[in-house]
C-alpha cells in the first residue's frame, strides 16, 4: 500500500500545510483518512480520482478532520461528470452530519432543493445522493477484502477513535487525536502477545513529545518506523522533534509527515 499525506498541520492551517488528510493506495483504490480541507483540491493535486475512493473515514468530529468534506461532497452532487459514482463516508457517533447537509443543500436530511421550472440540472436530478453517511462504532467498521479498517476508541473528545489499517499482513495504525500524555495509546501498539505494525503515525498537537514517560511509550511499542504529523511546532518544538528522534534511533526510523510525503509499504 501507498500512504500519501496531504494535509500534515494541526487544529489550523500553517503556510505549506493543511489540515489533516491522508490517502491510503491499494492498487487502483484509495481510501482517505480524515478530510480537512481542502481535500477536494488535493485529491486532484496528487493525481488521485476521486471516482477510485472506495471509503472516507473520520477519526473524530473536529473541524480539521472533515471540513474539506463541504467542498468534497459539492463537487460529487454537482457534476455531471460524477453520475453513478458513490462514497460512503464513515463517520463517529455525533458527528454534525445535518450541519454539513444544511450548508449544502439547504436542508439537514440532504434532500436536494428542486425549483419548479428551475434549471433541471439545480436540484433535479432523480439521481440517489452520491454520498451516504455511516455512523461507526469501536471495532471493524470497513472490509472490502482488499483494505480492512478498525477503530479504536480513543479519549481526545467523545467517540474519537484511532484506526488500524490492514492490507494483507501490512499495518499501519493512525493514532487520529488522542488524549493529552497518551493514556489512551492504542494497546495493540505496546501489547506483548501482538504483533505489533509496520508503521505508527502519531499526532504531535497536543503532548509534548520528549516528555521521559512518552519515549518510554515509544520505546515499548512495536512498529518498524514513525511518523509524526498533526505536528504544532509552536508545542513540540524542532529541538524537541530531534530529541525525539535521537533517543529513538536505536529502535525504529523516527520521521516527520509534510503535505505530499509518500510511503510505500
Ligand atoms: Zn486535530
Ligand atoms: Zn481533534
Amino acid at each position: 500500500m501507498i500512504i500519501r499525506f496531504l494535509g500534515t498541520s494541526h487544529g489550523f492551517c500553517e503556510k505549506g500545510r493543511f489540515c489533516s488528510s491522508a490517502a491510503i493506495t491499494s492498487g487502483d483504490r484509495s481510501y482517505i483518512i480524515d478530510a480537512g480541507a481542502p481535500i477536494a483540491c488535493l485529491l486532484k493535486t496528487y493525481g488521485i480520482e476521486y471516482t477510485s475512493i472506495g471509503g472516507i473515514f473520520i477519526t473524530h468530529s473536529h473541524s480539521d478532520h472533515y471540513l474539506g468534506l463541504v467542498e468534497y461532497i459539492n463537487q460529487l452532487e454537482g457534476f455531471m461528470e460524477y453520475k453513478g459514482f458513490h462514497n460512503d463516508i464513515y463517520v463517529p457517533e455525533g458527528f454534525p452530519k445535518a450541519r454539513i447537509n444544511q450548508f449544502l443543500f439547504g436542508d439537514p436530511e440532504g434532500k436536494k432543493r428542486t425549483i419548479p421550472g428551475g434549471d433541471s440540472r439545480q436540484g433535479a436530478d432523480p439521481e440517489p445522493d452520491r454520498v451516504t453517511f455511516i455512523t461507526y462504532h469501536d471495532g471493524l467498521i470497513f472490509d472490502d477484502g482488499r483494505v480492512s479498517i478498525e477503530a479504536i476508541p480513543v479519549r481526545h473528545m467523545e467517540n474519537a477513535h484511532s484506526f488500524l489499517v490492514r492490507e494483507g499482513d501490512k499495518k499501519v495504525l493512525f493514532s487520529g487525536d488522542l488524549a493529552r500524555n497518551f493514556p489512551d495509546y492504542p494497546a495493540v501498539l505496546t501489547d506483548e502477545q501482538g504483533g505489533g505494525v509496520d508503521l505508527l503515525i502519531i499526532e504531535g498537537a497536543h503532548t509534548r513529545l520528549n516528555r521521559p514517560e512518552i519515549i518510554d511509550l515509544f520505546s515499548r511499542t512495536k512498529t518498524k518506523k514513525l511518523i509524526i504529523t498533526h505536528c504544532n511546532y509552536a508545542h513540540n518544538t524542532r529541538e524537541i522533534i530531534s530529541e525525539v528522534k535521537t533517543k529513538l534511533s536505536g529502535l525504529f526510523p523516527v520521521e516527520e509527515a509534510y503535505d505530499g510525503l509518500q510511503i510505500k509499504l
